[in-house]
């Protein structure tokens, strides 16, 4: 099942909060990490496990761990907020950044930071975004991580507008999308409604003025593209 939205009661509860206006940046933070816990827990609930025998105290017996080795790939800047969470989830897990823009032209993902060696070191991707608006860079993104070798890629995204997750799962039908809550739709500026605002700016305290001023929050191109998604999802 691609799109998966947590039914979890403490979920929509924490949501609320972040999705709250007054939230000041540093409980939204704390927010940001208590749901990427709860979701980077439904998230890996199928991952592999291999028998590992051990000893307890008390005598010899065969346990599990964790037969994959996971990526964490966070979207910059608003994805960095949700790694530290999952790192204390899975200790282990890699984390490789790649950064995208959109060319103003093409209205295409660019790809200006990528520093993935030439074959893949882990077999399940878990990319980082806390909200997937129009889908772009999360396909972009995952086009990389197949080229790279990935064997699985999964987002993890707080909330999702129905045109980010038809973007997604139109050009990645195998890729799982975890959330906590599926929107109502986009606005012409990119923001998901009724959502929570800008993700990076709420965490990283940002607010240079209005949403809605150039070069604050999604920018203005993005209206094209919206209104794209938005005849694709009509017809
Ligand atoms: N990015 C954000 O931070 N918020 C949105 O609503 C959409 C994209």
């Amino acid at each position: 099942m691609p799109l998966n939205v947590s039914q979890h009661p403490l979920v929509a509860h924490k949501l609320a909060i972040l999705r709250d206006k007054t939230t000041e940046p540093k409980k939204f933070r704390e927010i940001v990490r208590e749901l990427t816990w709860l979701l980077g827990y439904e998230a890996m609930a199928d991952l592999a496990t291999r028998p590992q025998p051990i000893e307890t105290p008390l005598e010899p017996m065969v346990a599990a761990s964790l037969e994959p080795k996971v990526g964490l790939i966070p979207i910059l800047r608003a994805g960095l907020g949700m790694v530290d969470a999952m790192l204390e989830l899975l200790p282990t897990a890699e984390v490789w950044h790649i950064g995208l823009y959109r060319d103003e032209r093409t209205l295409k993902p660019v790809e200006y930071y990528n520093k993935l060696p030439d074959a893949a070191t882990v077999q399940v991707c878990l990319i980082l975004d806390p909200m997937l608006a129009t889908g772009g860079s999360a396909a972009a993104t995952v086009d990389i991580l197949k080229q790279w070798g990935a064997a699985r890629v999964k987002q993890v995204s707080l909330i999702a507008a129905p045109e980010g997750v038809s973007t997604l799962s139109g050009a990645h039908p195998d890729v799982d999308i975890h959330v906590a809550a599926l929107d109502s739709h986009l606005n012409d500026r990119g923001y998901i409604v009724p959502g929570l605002g800008d993700a990076g700016d709420r965490q990283f305290g940002t607010f240079a003025g209005p949403a809605s001023e150039p070069g604050h929050g999604p920018d203005q191109e993005t209206a094209e593209v919206v209104r794209r998604l938005q005849r694709d999802l009509e017809s």
